[in-house]
């Protein structure tokens, strides 16, 4: 602890030897078949930190074939107990424990997370909810029901079978717990692609995994490109569901490819553009604070990103100028360094894109603020930058940035501002600021979205499901709910000689 109390922050890791990069399948690490590897960068130096072997379709089918083979009856898997599988679970979130520091360097490193959020925030997240998961191990069960006729009724859930799982780069961590942990408490196995770009702890935590003991081929995780390995996954006639996280555009490819092949279950995660509303009764500082943290968390590359931010007209200009004011504060550079508190984006691309876009917002007359251009020469940073007097239709109150990048819009009434906030095809997130309760429960009530914060933001626990309403998803994940998009129901009637109340 330090002086103040709070827990003291580890340095980083320096000079780590990349000890992983191969494809993990049936326990054991496999080379491509096709012989390919890709190299995986440093997103603050534009530096190679190694190369990881490129999976593909051939890998992908070797990989499906191992977790069908786990999944068979009888096998070491099926015949295991509940509260065993529990335990492994427990075991293995006891090994990211063990390793956080290791594991949050890496996070950061790769995917330009600052190092503190990788150590304080998204390393113990992924552990409870690995926890939490490995709780429900031995508490999946069904009912008994009192069907008409002489009959014994109940329903059993089961796991679905092999499970692909896709998941995207900005909180490479979180993502594969939020994944493997449902799928494995209810007895599934898995195939996992973790993102082109941050495959490096996942493939630490598959060393893990098999050190945990799980048996050979309930997890195996395939590195590689969406268009080749993600697709391989979720067009597989032997893939029993697909759960993805990612943009909207890709979640349709999955959805498509499911219907195509085998009809598999999907769950999708996908993109938002979620509002957040601030009515002048609200407690200022402590909205200022929750909206800015709420779009410029991990540089903006947040699914959940307060990215239309309605404030009402008789605080607008206050609002804006405090806004203004707290994203003047930040510190860029490289997220291992302390003291820094705004990393890069994860990518060229994704660094393109926010330009374009906030390009976009000049030319279609918002007011830039503050910021509104890339920073340093080397790098993918982009300056923290803060749009006034947005209006509805402009690229910037519309489309998903991904970045670090703030609108501030203006209402009247509470009628108008419901409507505007829903006037979108996403259904993600919300936010709502007031004291008053009767405002802040009527409004909740009529946003559509997925998850609604009263005068909060980005709170969340593995306790609570997620997910989205209209094109930000399908199904939810973590909470009871959750655990259950990874169970089949089976009903099961048995004929007695005479039933008694
Ligand atoms: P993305 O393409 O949707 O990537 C997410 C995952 O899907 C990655 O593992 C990706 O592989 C894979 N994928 C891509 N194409 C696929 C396909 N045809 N079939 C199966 N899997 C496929 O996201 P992105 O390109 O990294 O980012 C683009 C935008 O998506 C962002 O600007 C942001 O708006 C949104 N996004 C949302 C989230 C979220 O949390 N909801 C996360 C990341 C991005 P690769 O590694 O090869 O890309
Ligand atoms: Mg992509």
């Amino acid at each position: 602890m330090s002086s103040s109390g709070m827990p003291k922050i580890p340095a980083p890791l320096t000079n780590i030897k990349i000890q992983h990069t191969k494809i993990f399948i049936n326990n054991e690490w496999h080379n491509s078949v096709s012989g390919k590897k890709f190299p995986v960068l440093n997103p603050a130096t534009e530096e190679k930190i190694c190369e990881v072997e490129e999976g593909d379709k051939a890998d992908v089918d070797k990989a499906v074939k191992a977790a069908r083979e786990a999944f068979q009856i009888g096998s070491q898997w099926r015949t295991m107990d509940a509260s065993q599988r529990g335990q492994l679970l427990f075991k293995l979130a006891d090994l990211l424990e063990r390793d956080i520091l290791l594991l949050a360097t890496l996070e950061s490193m790769n995917g330009g997370k600052l190092f503190p959020v990788a150590y304080m925030r998204d390393l113990p997240a992924t552990i409870k909810i690995l926890r939490y998961c490995a709780g429900w191990a031995d508490k999946i069960h069904g009912q008994t029901i009192p069907a008409d006729g002489d009959f014994f009724t109940y329903t059993r859930r089961e796991p679905i079978g092999v499970c692909g799982q896709i998941i995207p780069w900005n909180f490479p961590l979180l993502m594969l717990a939020s994944k493997i942990g449902p799928a494995l408490c209810c007895g599934n196995t898995v195939v996992i692609k973790p993102a082109e770009q941050t495959p490096l702890t996942a493939l630490h935590v598959a060393s893990l995994i098999k050190e945990a003991g799980f048996p050979p081929g309930v997890v195996n995780i395939v590195p590689g490109y969406g268009p080749t390995a993600g697709a391989a996954i979720s067009s597989h006639m032997d893939v029993d569901k697909v759960a993805f996280t990612g943009s909207t555009e890709v979640g349709k490819l999955i959805q498509e490819a499911a219907g195509k092949s085998n009809l598999k279950r999907v769950t999708l995660e996908l993109g938002g553009k979620s509002p957040c509303i601030v009515f002048a009764d609200a407690d200022l500082d402590s909205a200022v604070e929750f909206a800015h943290v709420g779009v410029f968390h991990h540089q903006g590359q947040c699914c959940v990103a307060a990215s239309r931010l309605f404030v009402e007209e008789s605080i607008y200009d206050e609002f804006v100028r405090r806004s203004v004011e707290r994203t003047k504060k930040y510190v860029l550079g490289n997220p291992l360094t302390p003291g820094v508190n705004q990393g890069p984006q994860i990518d060229k691309e994704q660094h393109d894109k926010i330009i374009n876009l906030i390009e976009s917002g000049k030319k279609e007359g918002a007011k830039l603020e503050c910021g509104g251009g890339p920073w340093g020469n080397k790098g993918y940073f982009i300056q923290p930058t803060v749009f006034s007097n947005v209006t509805d239709e402009m690229r910037i109150a519309k489309e998903e940035i991904f970045g670090p990048v703030q609108q501030i819009m203006k209402f009247k009434s509470l009628d108008e501002v419901i409507k505007r906030a829903n006037n979108t095809f996403y259904g993600l997130a919300a936010g709502v600021f007031t004291k008053d309760l009767d405002k802040a429960v009527t409004v909740s009530a009529a946003l559509q979205a997925g998850t609604v914060w009263v005068n909060c933001y980005l709170a969340g626990s593995a306790h609570c499901p997620f997910g989205g309403f209209k094109m930000s998803g399908n199904g939810r994940e973590l909470g009871e709910c959750g655990i259950y998009e990874y169970t089949e129901v089976k009903t099961v009637t048995v004929k007695i000689s005479k039933k008694n109340s």
